[in-house]
């Protein structure tokens, strides 16, 4: 938290065991990397070890200790090393001795993939081997953090071959302790939060232990409880729907450090394609453009390969040199960072064992985005009434929670056909699946909305109860076809497609329907023009005003006495293809506020400033890739 972080993870295979520890120091020194995260040891060690089930690797040169070289060289040059253990496999050797300790399918068959075992989480390899081998490392080494894959057990193997869930004996045994049942076939609720509760067992276990041998160590995994980081990845696989998700670095790193601000997030920028390809990059910009997500939002700088930097596609590795290089020059702007948005978008219901739909987030966070609204998003509602926002948002899930904050004076929007869990208007129905229209019928409400009357609506629709006029109505799907026959019974309802409350001191603005999915599925302007209207009605003075292209992200965040505002330039993003970004001209900016000095880092400049009623106006140059502004 008090140093930037320039992080490479090498994932080594058993055969790197006998690379040359000079040579891979050198690469990330000239890199200007300060971390590396590499194998150390689990499922093989990278270094001779003396633990009972725990074994080299078979390319281990024998008196070598890869795993110390590395260690010793990387000090030298003030890069430290995070050790990478993976306990969810292991050889034959050990289920030979100790079955008890192994995953078991529903039909008792243990669960093989290229030979190894899979372990379980609550078996003894995890609650108690795992242990001597931590310790064993943690006297040996003295690394500067430790990082587990693959924590808890997986319901798929690599290949993607369902094998169900864990039926051995500790499991079963556990499982009808605390809920009185067996295991199910799939996973429900219940089981949901047994693998949660097992799995923070473990990660509590771990942590205990590294915090008494190596107290300035770092520990990560995946999960957010009890570790020191909240890693991510921005990732590619191939039978994803589409559309990409270019936002993947920003949506990770912003909703960590605006969920738990104690900790860093660390969003692995995984170079490899799909688990079939990790020998093939995805498009050199996808890894620009996650790389200036990451600093963007005041997280770590990184980059992952599979192997040594020795690779066979180096595009990927090329494109992040320069970018860490850079990154290391200017490296006072890249720590302490935090944001300064005023606007929260809820996130995901964290630990609550709900599903929600992401579809609506994604769209909600595009139109922010598109919009420049410089915005936080968190899962963590102890965030409430602690830090001060001027709008917060919600797709899908509106918790309790927002009607207290309401009531103090908060503003509220809302966007989803799933009733908040507070009152704002008295609900009749939800529709599962409408295809029907919205009427515009208040034009003056709606100054984007000036060539529209029909917005489309598709999906979920919840009818409320409002005496108010409506400004926004339902109109019910009507005839198709044949054209001679379109939409002539078609017919308009008093049915309010927007309902607004006053609640306490504050407002609550509900859309009953969901504009966010409709929007990151459609990109419609008229469902944009809709949105941008509200967000005025809620927040008529904004942090930023621009005139900069939709596809130019921007992230507001505060370091020390300084503000930073960060550009990032999307334009290169078509279809499935990441191209370089199309190069701006003379973006004008207003922020919010009084600053007496700007600057620009990227191009280096002295940005001439000019007060405007609350505002302080600037114009950019240019943008190529990114940008960045520092204002005092
Ligand atoms: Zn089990």
């Amino acid at each position: 938290m008090r140093e930037p972080i320039r992080w490479v993870q090498t994932n080594l295979r058993q055969t790197d065991a006998s690379l040359d520890p000079s040579r891979l120091v050198s690469q990330l020194a000239d890199m200007k990397a300060n971390v590396l995260l590499q194998g150390m040891g689990g499922i093989v060690a990278y270094y001779p070890t003396k633990v009972e089930f725990h074994y080299p690797s078979p390319d281990l040169p024998p008196g070598r200790d890869m795993f110390g070289d590395v260690l010793r060289q990387a000090h030298a040059h003030h890069i430290r090393v995070v050790g990478r253990f993976d306990f969810s496999k292991t050889q034959k050797a050990v289920f030979d001795a100790h079955p008890e300790w192994f995953f078991r399918q529903a039909n008792g068959q243990p669960v093989i993939y290229n030979g190894l075992y899979s372990t379980c989480i609550n078996g003894g390899y995890y609650r108690v081997q795992a242990m001597k081998i931590l310790t064993e490392a943690l006297e040996k080494y003295d690394v500067d953090g430790l990082f587990f894959n693959m924590f808890g057990n997986q319901s798929r193997d690599y290949s993607g071959r369902p094998v169900g869930l864990c039926h051995c004996d500790v499991c079963k045994r556990l499982y009808r302790e605390q809920f009185h049942k067996e295991i199910p076939d799939t996973p429900d609720d219940d089981y949901r939060r047994f693998m949660f509760r097992s799995s923070r067992e473990v990660a509590a276990a771990i942590g205990a232990l590294i915090r008494a041998r190596r107290p300035q160590a770092g520990y990560f995994n995946y999960i957010q409880e009890s570790t020191d980081g909240i890693m991510s990845e921005s990732n590619t696989a191939i039978d994803r729907p589409l559309p990409l998700w270019p936002y993947s670095a920003s949506d990770n790193v912003n909703r960590a450090r605006n969920s738990e601000p104690g900790k860093m997030a660390v969003n692995l920028n995984m170079q490899f394609v799909d688990f079939w390809w990790r020998f093939a990059t995805v498009p050199r910009q996808e890894i620009a453009l996650r790389s200036w997500q990451n600093l963007a939002h005041g997280g770590a700088l990184t980059f992952e390969v599979n192997g040594t930097l020795d690779l066979q596609d180096r595009q990927a590795l090329e494109e992040a040199k320069p970018i860490f290089q850079w990154a290391a020059a200017n490296q006072q702007y890249y720590v302490g960072e935090s944001s300064a948005a005023r606007v929260l978008l809820l996130g995901a219901p964290a630990g609550t064992g709900r599903t929600y739909d992401q579809n609506s987030y994604r769209g909600m966070f595009r139109l922010l985005s598109e919009e420049h609204v410089p915005f936080a998003v968190s899962d963590n509602l102890d965030w409430m009434g602690k830090r001060s926002f001027d709008v917060v948002i919600a797709t899908d899930w509106a918790p309790a929670a927002l009607r207290s904050y309401a009531e103090a004076g908060g503003k509220v929007l809302i966007a989803s056909a799933v009733p908040p869990e507070f009152d704002v208007a008295p609900v009749e129905r939800t529709e599962r699946d409408i295809k029907g229209y919205i009427r515009v019928r208040d034009h003056a409400a709606f100054p984007s909305l000036r060539d529209t009357d029909l917005l489309l609506l598709n999906g979920p629709f919840t009818t409320v109860k409002s005496s108010a006029v409506p400004t926004l109505t339902l109109i019910p799907p009507s005839m198709i076809g044949p054209p001679e026959f379109i939409h002539i019974d078609m017919h308009d309802t008093d049915t309010p497609a927007l309902v607004s409350a006053s609640i306490g001191k504050g407002t609550v603005i509900w859309i009953p329907w969901n504009l966010g999915a409709l929007y990151y599925r459609l990109s419609l302007p008229a469902h944009a023009g809709l949105f941008r209207d509200l967000f005025d009605r809620l927040d008529p003075a904004r942090q930023i005003r621009t005139d900069a292209h939709p596809l130019i992200e921007m992230s507001l965040m505060h370091q020390g006495s300084r503000t930073l505002l960060h550009l990032i330039n999307l334009t290169g993003h078509s279809e499935t293809g990441y191209f370089p970004p199309v190069p701006m001209q003379a973006i004008h900016i207003r922020i919010a506020g009084d600053f007496h000095s700007a600057k620009t880092v990227r191009s280096p400049g002295t940005l001439p400033l000019e007060a405007a009623s609350g505002y302080t106006a600037f114009t950019i140059p240019k943008l190529e890739d990114y940008e960045l502004v520092v204002l005092n």
